[in-house]
């Protein structure tokens, strides 16, 4: 018989059949014919189109050992009595306690007919079913088999399905990081499909916050439910409030869910009601039922709680995301969020990345004159014109004020034509504007793994630096050299304030000429600074970092201090001398306080004073105009500077109490080659006649442009044509 009983099993087929297609079935039993006579009973049986395979044991402890090594065993076939009377049943308890095998199917066997395990046994083992020895018969073995296989196969498939529940459950925890409600949303819609074996169309929608909290959403109304995601079946109703959709059964099934609170579970439909602790709301439609007799409703339970946390995570996250990464006012990224989200710019970039940092020029004088909601109309306008610029390979940020970032992947633009663009006029509130800006590049060389852009920023600022230095309106490219420039940018500050304290700086007069006479007629003191290294430094080279770094105030009262002292130090020159004052030192609480106490200190005259005061400043705010005309009050002469480079405001020639118009060096160095230059020119010296105001010309450098400024009448002309800046002992040597 046992020659028989090994033949039963065919080798050669044996290679083929693998695990999952046999029902592995345990004897374990003291009695070796029990064994062979199960086998023989059984051979070639198939149940739910699998073969057996069996495994024997002889002992309790024999076959503790063989279930331990076969977990994925189905059924055991157990003997009650073995080495002990109850070395079964203890087998029994320890397949349960101790290997946790709770899918396994246990049939009891015991020897004496007519004898039945108590009843408190049977529910204490776990033991699914109990046979007399005498029923090894083929019929009834292969029932009670037939029947525990079909037991365990639902557990292993529950178990599956639990395992599948788990791994939304898990897929969930990812859900989690999702940025938007709206990605989260489409996460679980398609995770409920995977669930429940479906590829089902459905919305998700979700309720605004009901309540009031720090976290509110925009144009959040109590009872609205946005749909935030849909399958595209039900594209139509994207982003609409499925109560104002009035067809359709997932709109009218979602309303029932909504109203009772509770799932709705139907034949064709399903709808899943969720609740968060913070009492948002939200329901998921599918078509299609689900067959809940597969899943236990309680992980259903789990899984409806698990996606109204994770929508409510998503909501507080989107906020916070957006907060984090997103300008409030433009919606454009801030800089958090340029930074973030680089990589993404990197990834597509063949070439190289380029970063632009565009400056609006003379944003805070329009915020000072025209208001802030003005000036966010500008930032708005700005943002649309960078946005139609740019196309989707790009970012764009506002980092802060009026300064805007674009990060772009294989830029094509030449800095010239993007400086055009960005200047190009548009409507605002009916009129047409036009803003300068001032730009800054820097460019990753190749395409890099990693994009370091807070490199990227610094080099662009520092070009941007250089671009608003050198004139306004400018684009500059990064170079290697600028970075040494911020080093000794450094250097030049701490030194500078020594040289306040050391006296190193020392004033030059350029005189002004008479045009009909030719007479020296006055002085403009300009700033020099003998270094004791680096011998003179010119003060381009060092005012803008001076007034960058706030010092502007301390200077100015230094040129100020020192032009009193020339005057009264210096009676032969017995001029007037006029004094820069920098475009910030007006809008100093303490200017005409400080202005006043020095000339307290030097006891001076102020007859023969002028201050030049640059048009920028003017229009920023009401309290330079008030320190304009106690200025007047004091007894200054007052000039405008550089009149025609920045904004034009004609109005203010009327408004403000200026005694002399000094015309920008750039229109007279036009005025040779560009007629509209002349033209313009034409127009404010008319202008400045016809109020009553005394002209300078500025940058007049050759014969020419004295020719042409004689026709015009202008009063005062200053210039290299006539004289350079010159040393006080010069002066007096050449008796001007
Ligand atoms: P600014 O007030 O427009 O001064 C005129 C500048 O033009 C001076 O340069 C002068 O040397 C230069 N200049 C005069 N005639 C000609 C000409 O025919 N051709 C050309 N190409 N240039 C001419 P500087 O002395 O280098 O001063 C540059 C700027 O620095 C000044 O422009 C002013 O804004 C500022 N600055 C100079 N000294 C002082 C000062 O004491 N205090 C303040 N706050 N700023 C000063
Ligand atoms: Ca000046
Ligand atoms: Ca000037």
């Amino acid at each position: 018989m046992s020659d028989f009983i090994l033949n039963l099993v065919d080798d050669e087929e044996e290679d083929e059949i693998t695990n999952s297609q046999l029902w592995k079935v345990a004897i374990v039993d003291d009695e070796a014919s029990v064994h062979d006579v199960t086998k023989l009973a059984l051979s070639n049986t198939t149940i739910q189109g699998k073969k057996l395979e069996f495994i024997s044991a002889y002992s309790g402890e024999e076959g503790f050992t063989l279930l331990q090594n076969n977990p994925d065993c189905a059924v055991v076939l157990l003997d009650v009595v073995m080495e002990s009377s109850d070395a079964g049943l203890l087998l029994a308890q320890r397949i349960r306690s101790e290997l946790k095998q709770t899918n396994l199917q246990i049939i009891l066997r015991t020897g004496q007919p007519g004898y039945a395990p108590e009843e408190d046994i049977i529910s204490k083992y776990e033991i699914n079913d109990y046979k007399t020895k005498s029923e090894l018969t083929r019929d009834k073995l292969f029932t009670s088999l037939a029947t525990a296989i079909r037991s365990f196969s639902h557990l292993e498939a529950l178990e599956s399905s639990k395992e599948g529940l788990r791994n939304v459950i898990n897929a969930s925890a990812n859900l989690m990081k999702e940025r938007s409600i709206h990605e989260f949303a489409s996460g679980v819609l398609q995770q409920i499909n995977a669930l429940f074996n479906l590829s089902a169309q459905g919305i998700f929608c979700v309720s605004q916050r009901p309540f009031k909290g720090p976290h509110e959403f925009k144009s959040s109304t109590t009872n609205s439910f946005l749909v935030v995601a849909a399958t595209p079946e039900y594209n139509d109703i994207y982003g609409k409030d499925i109560h104002d959709i009035s067809s359709g059964i997932a709109a009218n099934i979602a309303q029932r869910a909504l109203a009772d609170k509770k799932h709705v579970l139907e034949a064709n439909f399903t709808a899943l009601y969720l609740s968060t602790p913070s009492k948002w709301q939200g329901v998921v439609v599918i078509e299609g039922g689900l067959n809940l007799s597969e899943v236990d409703e309680e992980l259903l339970k789990v899984f409806c709680l698990n996606i109204a946390v994770g929508l409510e995570n998503a909501k507080y996250f989107s906020h916070l995301n957006r907060s984090a990464y997103y300008d409030k006012l433009t919606d454009l990224y801030n800089r958090e969020g340029l930074v973030q989200f680089s990589a993404g710019i990197n990834t597509q970039a063949d070439q190289s990345v380029s970063l632009y940092i565009i400056d609006i020029d003379y944003f805070h004088d329009i915020t000072d004159s025209l208001g802030y909601e003005f000036s966010n109309d500008v930032l708005l306008a700005m943002t649309s014109t960078l946005k139609r610029i740019f196309n989707e390979k790009a970012s764009i940020a506002r980092l802060h004020s009026d300064v805007f970032a674009v990060l772009v992947a294989d830029s094509t633009w030449t800095l010239n034509n993007l400086i055009a663009e960005c200047s190009r006029p548009f409507m605002l509130a009916g009129n047409s504007m036009r803003l300068g800006v001032s730009l800054g590049e820097s460019h990753s060389e190749a395409k890099q793994e990693n994009l370091d852009i807070e490199l990227l920023l610094r080099q662009a600022k520092m070009a941007l630096k250089v671009a608003k230095e050198s004139k306004r309106g400018m684009a500059q490219a990064f170079e290697p050299q600028f970075e040494k420039d911020t080093l000794s940018r450094r250097n030049i500050l701490a030194e500078f304030r020594n040289a306040l304290v050391q006296e190193e700086l020392f004033l030059v007069l350029q005189p002004k000429t008479s045009m009909s006479s030719g007479d020296v007629v006055g002085y403009e003191a300009l700033v020099r600074w003998q270094h004791p290294d680096k011998g003179i430094i010119p003060p381009n080279a060092f005012i803008p970092i001076v007034e960058q770094a706030g010092l502007y105030f301390e200077l100015d009262m230094y040129v100020f201090r020192h032009s009193l002292n020339i005057i009264k130090n210096y009676p032969q020159i017995n001029k007037p001398i006029s004094v820069n004052v920098s475009a910030n030192s007006l809008h100093h609480n303490e200017f005409i306080d400080e202005l006043k106490a020095i000339i307290k200190e030097e006891q001076a005259d102020l007859t023969n004073i002028e201050l030049e005061i640059t048009e920028n400043a003017l229009i920023r705010s009401d309290m330079a105009i008030q320190h304009l005309n106690a200025l007047k009050d004091l007894g200054f002469t007052l000039c405008l500077d550089d009149f025609g480079a920045g904004y034009s405001s004609l109005a203010y020639l009327v408004k403000l109490p200026l005694d002399v118009i000094k015309i920008d060096r750039a229109f007279i160095s036009y005025i040779t080659e560009d007629k509209r230059s002349l033209v313009l020119l034409k127009g404010m010296l008319q202008i400045c006649h016809d109020l009553n105001k005394k002209v300078v010309v500025e940058g007049v450098e050759t014969q020419e442009q004295v020719d042409l400024l004689t026709q015009y009448d202008v009063d005062v002309a200053q210039g290299f044509f006539y004289f350079k800046p010159m040393s006080i002992e010069d002066i007096l040597k050449k008796a001007l």
